[in-house]
């Protein structure tokens, strides 16, 4: 068991690491699509992410979508990306979907410049709050875990509450952040975290992120905000399950989410047994980094995509 998480951790950090080659990228882009990234991937088109919403939101699964893209470094681009989550929404409000958007700050022009990544976040928030929609911020590195937090707590000084963002428990700080956060009665997702990060920031063992995000949870759910649970370890939710209960919490306090493609089974399941489940549907054609941090989850998923090579 040690021998096989040691394993585990080693290949994550080899394959997060490859993610940066050119080569390996050229190589995965060409032929991912087809080898397997559509196991995780709702598809290249906004069409091809609202048909796969629709089928979740038909077996009793909430939704939300993502427009792949990340590290944008043009003024320009970001506008594109701001045009097309309104149209993302206005489809959502339109086709009546459990449905909501989750972006990330660095694709609305966080590497260029922090004012411009808020103005278009805050206009992003104008058009979901008008169409009665939640909007989550995702959380990427840990060099933008200040900003992200800055951004967030600048959208609810602006009277903006149906927002919410993510709080990763690999991340030494994340107790502090977490304490500095629950008097806003926030929207918090609750991940382990998906990024290669420093020993000197993140806790570099599986065991310690486990106990850590337990702790987190525990926290998160007696806080007063509301928490999405966003993992796929089975003791996690039926942690998550057995404090509620022992607690008292509602279940209109907290959901579940998973990852398309992720333990949907388990996504089922759950929902037969009363529980709020929500499932993050990513699109676009920009799917190469989101793939890798999958595969970096479960190195046992490179074996998926080289049966489907062979084949
Ligand atoms: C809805 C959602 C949103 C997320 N948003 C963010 C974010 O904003 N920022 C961020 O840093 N991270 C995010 N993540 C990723 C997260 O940080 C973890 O990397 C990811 O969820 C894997 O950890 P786990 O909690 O499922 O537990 P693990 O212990 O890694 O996995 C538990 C079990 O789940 C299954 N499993 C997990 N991952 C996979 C996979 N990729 N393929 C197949 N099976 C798998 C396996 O059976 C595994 O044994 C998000 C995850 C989810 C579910």
């Amino acid at each position: 068991m040690a021998a096989r998480a040691t394993l585990n951790a080693v290949s994550r950090k080899a394959i997060l690491a490859a993610a940066d080659s050119a080569r390996v990228q050229r190589f995965v882009q060409t032929h991912g699509m087809r080898l397997g990234a559509a196991r995780f991937v709702a598809g290249e088109t906004l069409d091809d992410s609202i048909a796969a919403l629709r089928r979740l939101n038909e077996q009793g699964l909430h939704a939300n979508t993502t427009l792949l893209g990340e590290a944008v470094h043009d003024e320009a681009t970001t506008k594109a990306v701001v045009a097309e989550y309104e149209e993302v929404m206005r489809r959502i409000a339109e086709e009546k979907l459990n449905a909501n958007v989750a972006l990330k700050l660095t694709h609305l022009g966080l590497d260029v410049d922090e004012e411009l990544a808020y103005a278009n976040v805050k206009q992003l928030a104008e058009h979901a709050t008008g169409l009665g929609q939640f909007m989550r911020i995702d959380m990427e590195q840990s060099a933008y875990v200040d900003p992200t937090l800055r951004v967030y707590r600048r959208l609810r000084e602006d009277g903006l509450d149906r927002v919410g963002t993510v709080l990763q428990a690999y991340l030494y700080r994340t107790p502090d952040d977490l304490d500095a956060l629950l008097p806003l009665a926030p929207n918090l997702r609750l991940v382990k975290g998906a990024y290669l990060e420093a020993p000197e920031i993140a806790y570099p063992q599986k065991t310690d992120v486990d106990a850590m995000y337990a702790r987190l949870l525990e926290r998160m759910l007696s806080g007063g905000g509301y928490t999405a649970i966003a993992t796929h370890d089975e003791a996690l939710i039926d942690h998550a399950i057995a404090y509620a209960k022992a607690h008292g919490i509602e279940r209109d306090r907290f959901e579940f989410q998973m990852l398309y493609g992720v333990r949907s089974q388990l996504q089922l399941d759950l929902v037969r047994r009363g529980y709020k489940v929500l499932v993050a549907t990513p699109y676009g054609p920009e799917w190469y980094p989101y793939l890798m941090r999958r595969l970096g989850e479960r190195p046992a998923n490179l074996l998926f995509f080289v049966r489907n090579a062979l084949r």
